[in-house]
């Protein structure tokens, strides 16, 4: 670390988002430029507005953000390797779920913390229990040649890590999180810490924004070196767009393009809404979704793997792909409650959750429509909302 860092260093996570443009913009004016440093880890499933908008940033307020990626290339060699000599078996088995006494009410599955499992609707997820023998299931000789082919590191953070992991993200297993932009950002707070700072990490999490985040403090310690400061516990979406706008700094474009979150486009947790938006206004992201889906199928066992994974009656794996695959999901989209017929008056539907994260690494889908949002900042900023220039 160089003699520039003072004692106290107050770290920003930016995302692009509007939420922690306002945790920017608090830090900055409450510690100073030369105190604070923002951070960006960069997923690699961001849309070139948001890169567009980090430059934006750094313009308009004065400020350098460090961009982190992180690097999956040893992981991947060492997946290789272990495919390739790979002769374990393990079994497959099937499950039945577990009620309590007087058969009817069904018991809650627990993490390993005790806490009960949620599903995307935020309801509990019955326990289940093995039934059976179960199958053998390992990598055929087949499956080896389909993964060793297409598995080598792209530089792309959430392509690498999917490849690695054999499968996308979900709801339950929200590896995305952690490895892209948790683990980077602690890590980088981790080096300020062993350089001798104390650090404080600045959250841009809002109690409204999610059960997840209802209790969040607004400030905490969490060891000898590190506390943890959220501004903007109590402040409402609108709230933070008027922020940025007092203080004449344009939020990302992407709000005014139907998005009510900014971050991975798509979201593996993404609404039907947005993911209809999303399917819209760029189709390109879709698209490359699909040839992800491709790969990361090929470097699983199965040969298969779905973007937006959900529960599914089916144990056929071709056909919970040809169900859940991105194409079919832009297709549910455009669908009303229950999936079922093709409602086009509903624009405004919202019946995801969007991300869980209570770090507020990732940003939560609000239910705000380009109309609210232009609202909140008032008819001449979102008249120049579409311009990255600085104000
Ligand atoms: S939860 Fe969503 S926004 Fe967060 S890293 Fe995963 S895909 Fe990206």
């Amino acid at each position: 670390m160089t003699a520039l860092y003072r004692r106290v260093i107050h770290v920003v996570s930016v995302s692009g988002g509007k939420d922690s443009l306002a945790t920017l913009l608090i830090a900055l004016e409450r510690c100073g430029h030369a105190n604070v440093i923002a951070i960006f880890c960069d997923t690699g499933n961001e849309h070139d507005l948001t890169y567009a908008y980090l430059i934006y940033l750094e313009q308009a307020l004065g400020i350098t953000i460090v961009r982190l990626k992180a690097d999956f290339r040893e992981q991947l060699l060492a997946k290789r390797a272990f495919i390739a000599a790979d002769v374990r078996t393990r079994r497959e088995y099937d499950t039945r779920p577990v009620f309590e006494a007087d058969g009817k009410t069904p018991v809650p599955k627990r993490d390993g913390r005790g806490n009960i499992v949620l599903n995307k609707k935020g309801k509990p997820v019955q326990k289940t229990v093995k039934v059976g023998g179960g199958r053998r299931v390992r990598w055929s000789n087949k499956a080896k040649r389909r993964a060793l082919a297409v598995m080598h590191p792209t530089g792309n953070p959430f392509l690498d890590l999917c490849m690695w992991k054999g499968r996308f993200p979900s709801r339950t297993a929200q590896f995305c999180t952690e490895e892209l932009k948790r683990n980077m950002a602690v890590g980088f707070q981790l080096e300020l810490m062993e350089a001798g700072h104390r650090v404080i990490s600045w959250q841009g999490v809002r109690r409204d924004e999610s059960q997840n985040r209802a209790d969040a403090k607004k400030w905490e310690r969490v060891g000898h070196r590190l506390r943890i400061a959220r501004p903007l516990v109590d402040a409402t979406a609108a709230q933070v767009f008027a922020l940025a706008q007092s203080r004449g700094v344009q939020p990302n474009p992407l709000y005014l393009q139907d998005m009510s979150r900014v971050g991975c486009m798509p979201c593996i947790n993404c609404n039907k809404a947005e993911l209809r938006a999303i399917a819209a206004r760029f189709p390109e992201h879709p698209a490359r979704i699909s040839e992800w889906e491709r790969i990361v199928g090929q470097c699983s066992k199965h040969g298969y793997s779905t973007f937006m994974a959900d529960a599914h009656p089916a144990k056929d794996r071709r056909v919970v792909f040809a169900d859940l695959n991105i194409w079919a999901r832009v297709e549910w989209s455009k669908t009303s409650r229950g999936g079922r017929q093709r409602n086009l008056l509903d624009d405004v539907e919202n019946d995801g959750l969007g991300c869980s994260s209570s770090y507020g690494l990732c940003e939560q889908s609000d239910a705000l429509s380009a109309q609210d949002i232009a609202k909140a900042l008032g008819a001449r900023a979102a008249s120049n909302f579409l311009s990255l220039e600085p104000a």
